[in-house]
């Protein structure tokens, strides 16, 4: 009983009763343990764990992988109507992975996303690439300045 313990509320919605934990289950507070705050989201086999938003990274955890996203946007009406999204970035089998590597791996995720944030030249202020006009001017700014609409 010691082993299958909650140490998460991985079940919001309390849809996917057991006894035990499952293998998405367990993977989800392998990484839960490393990044405590992220926000849980739940389908019976997925479990898609939002830290940070969109300074932070995208976890989606399977019985069997790990897959890393970075948050972005898409225009989904090709150059309006802009959506929340992420995007891929790197794919791990739970089994080949110690609990060590997995926590170098999430620390270098968030720091790969850190890393895209450029400061625009106008406002100052720091903005991921998909809220740039350009390498180093925001979107607000290219609207307001140079009268770009978006
Ligand atoms: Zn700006």
């Amino acid at each position: 009983m010691r082993d299958n313990l909650r140490h998460f509320n991985l079940d919001p919605e309390e849809k996917y009763p057991s006894d035990g934990l499952r293998h998405v289950e367990l993977n989800a507070e392998r990484v839960l343990v490393l990044l405590p705050k992220s926000i849980v989201e739940r389908t019976r086999d997925c479990i898609q764990l939002n830290c940070d938003g969109e300074e932070g990274i995208v976890v989606l955890v399977t019985a069997e992988a790990i897959e890393l996203r970075l948050p972005t946007v898409e225009w989904t009406m090709g150059t309006y109507g802009p959506a929340a999204s992420s995007r891929f970035w790197k794919r791990i089998q739970v089994s080949e992975i110690t609990d060590q590597e997995l926590g170098t791996l999430l620390k270098e995720a968030l720091k790969e996303r850190q890393g895209e944030f450029r400061s625009c030249r106008y406002c100052g202020k720091p903005y991921p690439p998909e809220h740039m006009h350009s390498k180093d001017l925001c979107q607000g700014c290219a609207e307001k300045y140079l009268g770009v609409i978006h």
